[in-house]
């Protein structure tokens, strides 16, 4: 409960005044101290109850509100509202994080950055919940525990585990391409303002007539991309360890708002059927040539958090949050997602995580919804708590149903058809200057040289042979094989 900033009085949390905030009730002046002092009992208990679990993935965040503007109207392609009319504005927050380490890890690692976005549109809250990269390691939710697994510590040691990673990406070459975006010097961006926010998933968009198309979502920062050598952030993570937190909040603070510019892709529902790799395959951009970018938009981010755990770590982000136009695709990676973060937050946070004011939405909840720990709202107060009734309650609304869609095959655990998991990494490779590849280079060497076993650098080394033979000739050459 927040002090009563129009009363300077010290109270409890019950909300007496408190006598003495110095010392503890004892009996004598040495103690022992009683079992009465019950604003004592409550502080101490309190306190150790201060933190939530943090996020087994993305615990490390930074956090800023801001506003999205529409700058073109793509009503064609999608009825959301928030997306309709040049000009509309609609509040926003951003959560940003690293991955791997924990709460109070480094920022300035090499690892990939959380771009969670929420959207407070008057339909509801559109979550978009991605990363700076347009693609991701896996792409089924099966293999995700096991990959994370990967990046956290060993369970014996308690240390990170470079002979895991390798281990796991060479068993699991769909990462490849993540992988180079990782090595490459994307990987370690000089601020949370300069890089790239990606929705990485195929999202359907519906329109008015219920007409689908699929679409990628590309934010491209305005400030520039720039990124951080890696002495340097070496150095920044042990003497200045959260060096993009105070950055963003230094920037917003003096004025100087970033910005993104958001852009679409957007891929007519028929050309999924014959495109030249499956397009729900999040291992796989879809290439510019083909499907080019189209602009929509523009986020800028322009106020501070007033206070960190209320609104950076209490911020909880599903990608299954849609608002009527925005639905799933088939991606399989999605699809474990659209459950997987309700469930962390129900965890974390509790049942009645949107109730929490960085969460709530500013539309109206009529979820007949009841009860359940920390319901911080008037629980529906004596309004009808079930549906269909006789009492006019809140009712469905036919002409947001999801748009109907064909699916054929059998059910069965299955691969994508798919299997070229080297033409993309090595078209980034190709793409990158001298220089660029002379680092890539290096920092896949570096990263591999404590992986105890030859086995597991060779079998990876025949990966980026495969994307490009100079790519893989080169790593195999630093390692020494
Ligand atoms: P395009 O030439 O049309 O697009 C190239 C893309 O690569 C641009 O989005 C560009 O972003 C990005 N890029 C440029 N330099 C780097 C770099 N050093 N590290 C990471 N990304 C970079 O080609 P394609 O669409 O056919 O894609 C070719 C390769 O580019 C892909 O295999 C993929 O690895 C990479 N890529 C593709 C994206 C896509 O959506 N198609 C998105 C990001 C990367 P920018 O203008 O900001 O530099």
């Amino acid at each position: 409960m927040t002090a009563n900033r129009n009363n300077d009085k010290l109270t409890t949390s019950w909300g007496a005044p408190v006598g003495d905030n110095q010392n503890s009730m004892t009996a004598g002046s040495r103690g022992p101290t009683l079992l009465q002092d019950v604003h004592l009992l409550e502080k101490l208990a309190h306190f150790n109850r201060e933190r939530v679990p943090e996020r087994v993935v993305h615990a490390k965040g930074a956090g800023a509100h801001g506003y999205f503007e529409v700058t073109r109207d793509l009503s064609q392609y999608t009825k959301a509202a928030f997306l309709s009319d040049v000009g509309k504005r609609t509040p926003m927050f951003i959560r940003f994080s690293t991955v791997a380490g924990e709460l109070g890890s480094a920022d300035t690692v090499r690892d990939p950055r959380g771009f969670a976005v929420k959207f407070y549109t008057e339909e509801g809250n559109y979550d978009l919940v991605g990363n700076n990269t347009p693609v991701f390691f896996i792409r089924d939710a099966i293999k995700f525990p096991d990959f994370i697994h990967t990046q956290k510590r060993h369970p014996q040691t308690h240390l990170k585990n470079p002979t895991a990673v390798w281990d796991f990406w060479s068993h699991s070459p769909e990462s490849l391409h993540q992988v180079t975006i990782l090595m490459s010097d994307r990987g370690i961006p000089a601020t949370l303002r300069h890089m790239h926010g990606f929705g990485s998933h195929t999202f359907k968009w519906v329109n008015a007539e219920g007409r689908a198309v699929w679409v990628k979502y590309h934010f491209k920062t305005e400030q520039g991309v720039q990124n951080l050598d890696v002495k340097l952030a070496a150095q920044l993570a042990g003497e200045h360890p959260d060096y993009h937190t105070e950055d963003l909040f230094n920037a917003i603070d003096n004025g100087d708002f970033p910005a993104w510019t958001l852009y679409v892709q957007i891929m007519p529902e028929e050309d999924a059927n014959s495109y030249r790799f499956d397009p729900f395959d999040v291992t796989k951009v879809w290439s510019q040539k083909d499907y080019p970018l189209i602009e929509v938009g523009r986020m800028v981010l322009d106020r501070n958090p007033e206070n960190y755990f209320a609104e950076v770590e209490q911020a909880t982000f599903s990608p299954g949050s849609f608002v009527p136009g925005i639905e799933a695709s088939p991606d399989k990676m999605l699809q474990g997602r659209l459950f997987a973060y309700g469930d962390a937050h129900r965890y974390r946070v509790g049942a009645n995580h949107n109730h929490l004011p960085i969460n709530r939405p500013i539309a109206e909840v009529n979820n007949n919804q009841r009860d359940g720990a920390m319901n911080a709202t008037n629980n529906g107060g004596g309004s009808v708590y079930y549906e269909p009734n006789s009492f006019g309650g809140a009712t469905e609304s036919p002409q947001h149903k999801a748009a109907a869609f064909e699916v054929s095959g059998q059910a069965d655990s299955m691969s994508y058809d798919h299997d070229d998991h080297y033409t993309q990494p090595g078209d980034l490779y190709r793409l990158l200057s001298e220089e660029e590849r002379a680092r890539l280079v290096q920092n896949i060497v570096e990263a591999m040289t404590p992986v105890k076993s030859d086995e597991i650098k060779l079998r990876q080394i025949g990966h980026f042979r495969k994307a490009d033979p100079e790519f893989g000739q080169r790593i195999a050459e630093g390692l020494g094989l």
